[in-house]
């Protein structure tokens, strides 16, 4: 290592290769986690896909690469498929192209840290004699979820029965992943059970057969007996290195984002009273159907608090619109909110929970979205989609009392009096109090898990 920090000031032969599958949420942290390494003397090459690819010119002294995956199916790209299929389809068409890349650079590559969701990647790299680590992105309890899920299905608790189970059986916690309880498990809604634990055992095979570590983006405050959990379960080193986005100081316009930020709503939120304005958002994936979309705008408008919510196109399934234009509004809505409101179809999220006015997050639950709201003291107002968001939620509500639910059921009268409740009330001091809490720890996180990664990596 000394030698080749003189040759230049860079492990010269200590390559380090990242990879992510092409979701927001997936390649931000990757980035993230690319530039810390770069900056502590490793060089760095960037493995990508086509499909969303990176920008270069926001990320000096990154090497990039296009991998030039096969062409992605509808599966991959459609945002009426689930996120399973997105998944399944991504993988297949990584796996030649990504191998074959791997093994153009491999003399030069000490380590490749590939995103833990794609076990086409870990295996490649597995075959071709490369060390591997995962990177999560997500937390460690839905990791822990998530390896469960074959034992849970053969316990029973799968498939989610939703609706049909009785109350009680859905509020009985989950055997081995407390503070989770039934209605908390990871769920992907209409897609195939058996599908489901045929994913869940190819990530689980290639985390044992190739892995030599996991990377979280989480921190020791807020999880730290599940990462000493999952520690056990699977033999292996954990880093939590999170919030990577605190540690990376990247400030966020020089951010890789997928879609245009829409800057202006950031001077509308500069004439708003200091925690006055509740920012909504489902994240770059989630959906919902026309219904749940009107229950939400009338929630909102009718709740009087003022309110930045993120329409993205093709967030509404079902619409006439398309996939590429906002859907629109319930017709009456714009009087309803009498200025109140302001819709943007994507903002710069970070600088937006960053601000003054903004006095909570209706969020989706994706892990970004918490850790982002977690760092800025915001509590949540939490709407769970799929997947891992249901652990989230879980977390924010009962574990770290930093949010609560907008309820079960979307419905205008609950979402104004959730609304209310939270940007108004004694419970929304309370939570607001607790998420002051959070920040503090999430500023206090330090890099030391990152020097032992840096160190862990060096030794392979
Ligand atoms: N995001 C953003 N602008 C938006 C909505 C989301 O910049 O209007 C960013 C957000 O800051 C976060 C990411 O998109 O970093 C979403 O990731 P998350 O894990 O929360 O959810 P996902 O999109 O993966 O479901």
């Amino acid at each position: 290592g000394e030698e080749q920090l003189r040759d230049g000031g860079l492990h010269r032969r200590r390559v380090v290769v990242l990879f992510s599958l092409p979701f927001h949420g997936h390649l931000n942290p990757t980035l993230k986690l690319a530039a810390l390494l770069r900056a502590r003397g490793l060089a760095v090459t960037v493995l990508h896909t086509d499909f969303n690819a990176p920008d270069p010119a926001r990320h000096p002294g990154l090497a990039f690469v296009p991998i030039h995956e096969t062409p992605l199916q509808d599966t991959a790209v459609s945002p009426d498929s689930d996120i399973l299929a997105k998944l399944l389809a991504l993988n297949a068409a990584i796996a030649a192209p990504f191998r074959q890349a791997l093994a153009s650079l491999q003399d030069a590559v000490a380590c490749a840290v590939v995103d833990g969701q794609c076990y086409a990647a870990m295996d490649a790299a597995g075959e071709l004699g490369v060390p591997v680590l995962a990177l999560r992105t997500d937390s460690a309890a839905a990791l822990r979820n998530m390896l469960a899920i074959p034992r849970l299905r053969d316990a029973g608790y799968l498939p989610f029965k939703g609706k049909q189970t009785k109350k009680e059986q859905l509020d009985e916690p989950a055997p081995g992943l407390e503070p989770l309880r039934v209605r908390d498990l990871i769920r992907v809604d209409g897609c195939d059970t058996d599908e489901l634990c045929g994913f869940v055992t190819s990530v689980a095979d290639a985390v044992r057969a190739s892995v030599s570590g996991i990377v979280f983006n989480t921190f020791e405050a807020i999880e730290a007996p599940e990462l000493a959990k999952i520690q056990r379960e699977l033999s292996l080193p954990a880093f939590a290195v999170g919030p990577l986005h605190l540690l990376s100081q990247t400030p966020p316009p020089a951010e890789q984002s997928l879609h245009a930020p829409d800057r202006g709503c950031l001077a509308w939120l500069d004439a708003r009273t200091p925690r006055s304005v509740l920012y909504v958002s489902l994240g770059s994936l989630a959906c919902v159907n026309r219904a749940v979309f009107e229950e939400m705008a009338w929630g909102l408008a009718g709740s009087g608090v003022p309110f930045l919510w993120v329409v993205r196109p093709g967030m509404v399934t079902g619409g006439a619109a398309g996939e590429e234009a906002p859907p629109p509004l319930p017709d009456g809505l714009e009087e309803k909110m009498r200025g109140r409101g302001k819709i943007v179809t994507w903002a710069p999220q970070r600088e937006v929970l960053a601000h003054d006015a903004i006095g909570a997050f209706w969020t989706h639950c994706g892990w970004n979205s918490i850790l982002e709201s977690i760092c800025e003291g915001v509590p949540m107002l939490v709407q769970p989609c799929f997947a891992d968001q249901m652990v989230n939620a879980r977390y924010v509500t009962h574990e770290w009392g930093v949010g609560m639910e907008v309820g079960e059921v979307i419905e205008r009268e609950r979402v104004a009096k959730a609304v209310t409740k939270l940007m108004v009330g004694e419970d929304g001091a309370w939570m607001r109090e607790r998420a002051r809490r959070l920040q503090v720890q999430a500023s206090a996180a330090t890099s030391l898990a990152l020097d032992s990664l840096v160190q862990y990596i060096l030794s392979l």
